[in-house]
């Protein structure tokens, strides 16, 4: 079962969502994400398959923002990978998503509305944020 942390609003996000990940990693997990944006505009997606540790490592000085979500996947369309892991994003990478559980009408969704769409990833989380609209 996959874990959930979100942060808005301090310096300290990176460090927030990763002790967050790591109180959840007993629901068990293949693969680890977070995304960050600081108030300048810059933003970085960082996902790696296994530990958290792994993640961590990934995770360098320059990786810092005020605002981040973070998710430990346990997959169960797709087969653990980076480009499987979550966070996904929507087309225009406005948008950022993690999900937990299953759509189960993914496939009917992604072949009616999302054809012309680029997915990058296996998941079913994808479709729910592959076109996203203001
Ligand atoms: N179904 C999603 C996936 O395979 C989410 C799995 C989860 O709850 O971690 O990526």
């Amino acid at each position: 079962m996959c874990g959930i942390v979100g942060v808005t609003g301090t310096s300290l996000c990176k460090e927030i969502l990763i002790e967050g990940l790591e109180k959840l990693e007993y629901r068990g997990y293949d693969s680890a994400g977070v995304y960050i944006n600081d108030l300048k505009g810059d933003d970085f997606l960082v996902k790696r398959v296994g530990r958290i540790a792994n993640l961590k490592e990934a995770l360098t000085p320059e990786v810092q923002g005020e605002t981040g979500i973070g998710h430990t996947r346990w997959a169960t369309h797709g087969v653990p990978t980076e480009a499987n892991a979550h966070p996904h994003f929507s087309n225009d990478e406005r948008f950022y998503l993690v999900h937990n559980g299953v759509i189960d009408n993914f496939t009917q969704l992604r072949d009616q509305y999302l054809v012309d769409v680029d997915l990058k990833s296996e998941t079913d989380t994808e479709v729910k944020i592959g076109r996203a609209h203001v």
